[in-house]
C-alpha cells in the first residue's frame, strides 16, 4: 500500500510566533505513522527552527532548491544547507515557481534529478491552467510535465518521489476539484506511470491532490482510490491541517 501523505505548504507565510504556533498545535497531534506521514514547507529561513521545534514524526521539506552545491548563485538554496539543517524533503515545481519565476519543465526536471542525487526525497508538482482544461489539454500539459522529470530519472529513483497534482484553477481560489475531476486526472498520472516508466512504480508512486484542500472537503477527496495524500497550502497555516490529518487517521 501507499503511505497517505499530508504535505503542508506555506509558501511566502510565516514569522517565529507561527511557526511556534503551528509546530506546538502538530507536536501535540497524533497520528498513526504506519498510516500517515506529515511533511510541512515553511520557507526557507525557518526551515532550521521548524526542524529544531517539531517532533521527528514531522518531517519538514524545503519549497525549491537550486541545483548546484554552492558558489555564486545569490539568493538560492542549495541541498547542502538542507542536509546540514536535517532537512529531507523538498518541493519543485510549484505552478507558482514555473508561473511566477518562470521555471521550465526542463528547469524543473533537472532540480528533481539533482535533489534525488542529493539523496532528498521530492515532491514534484504537476498541474494545468484553466485555460488548458478548458481546452481539454489537461492530461497533454501533466503529461509533459511528467514527460520532462521521467527523461532525467532512472526508474530507481522514484521511490524518493512524490507527483503532487495541483491544477491552478484550484490554488488558492477555493474552487476545488471534485473527488471526481481530481481521480480522472489521478488515473491518468498513474496509467502514464505504468506505460513510460513501469507497472511498479505505477503502483507505489502516490499522487497527491493539491489545490483549496479544506477540513470540509477533504474527506470526501481521500476516498478516491488514486488519492494517496493531499498538498495543502492556505489550510496548513492554521488548525484545519491537523483536522484533516485526522480525518485520515
Ligand atoms: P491552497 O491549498 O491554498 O489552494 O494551495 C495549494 C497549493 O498550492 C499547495 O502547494
Amino acid at each position: 500500500g501507499r503511505k497517505f501523505l499530508v504535505g503542508g505548504n506555506w509558501k511566502m507565510n510565516a514569522s517565529k510566533q507561527l511557526v511556534n504556533t503551528l509546530v506546538s498545535n502538530l507536536n501535540a497531534a497524533e497520528w498513526n505513522t504506519d498510516e500517515i506521514e506529515v511533511v510541512i514547507a515553511p520557507p526557507a529561513p525557518y526551515l532550521d527552527l521548524v526542524r529544531s521545534l517539531a517532533k521527528p514524526e514531522v518531517y519538514v521539506s524545503a519549497q525549491n532548491i537550486y541545483f548546484e552545491k554552492k558558489g555564486a548563485f545569490t539568493g538560492e538554496i542549495s541541498s547542502e544547507f538542507l542536509k546540514d539543517l536535517g532537512i529531507t524533503w523538498t518541493i519543485l515545481g510549484h505552478s507558482e515557481r514555473r508561473e511566477i519565476f518562470k521555471e521550465s519543465d526542463e528547469v524543473t526536471a533537472k532540480k528533481v534529478a539533482y535533489a534525488l542525487g542529493e539523496g532528498l526525497s521530492v515532491i514534484a508538482c504537476v498541474g494545468e491552467k484553466l485555460e488548458e482544461r478548458e481546452a481539454n489539454q489537461t492530461a497533454a500539459v501533466v503529461f509533459r510535465q511528467l514527460a520532462a522529470i521521467a527523461t532525467v530519472l532512472k526508474p530507481e529513483d522514484w521511490t524518493h518521489v512524490v507527483v503532487a497534482y495541483e491544477p491552478v484553477w484550484a490554488i488558492g481560489t477555493g474552487k476545488v476539484a471534485s473527488p471526481q475531476q481530481a481521480q480522472d486526472v489521478h488515473a491518468e498520472i498513474r496509467t502514464w506511470l505504468r506505460d513510460n516508466v513501469s507497472e511498479a512504480v505505477a503502483e507505489q508512486t502516490r499522487i497527491l491532490y493539491g489545490g483549496s484542500v479544506s477540513a470540509k472537503n477533504s474527506a470526501d477527496l481521500q476516498t478516491q482510490i488514486d488519492i494517496d495524500g493531499f498538498l495543502i497550502g492556505g489550510a496548513s497555516l492554521t488548525g484545519d491541517f491537523i483536522t484533516i490529518i485526522n480525518t485520515r487517521s
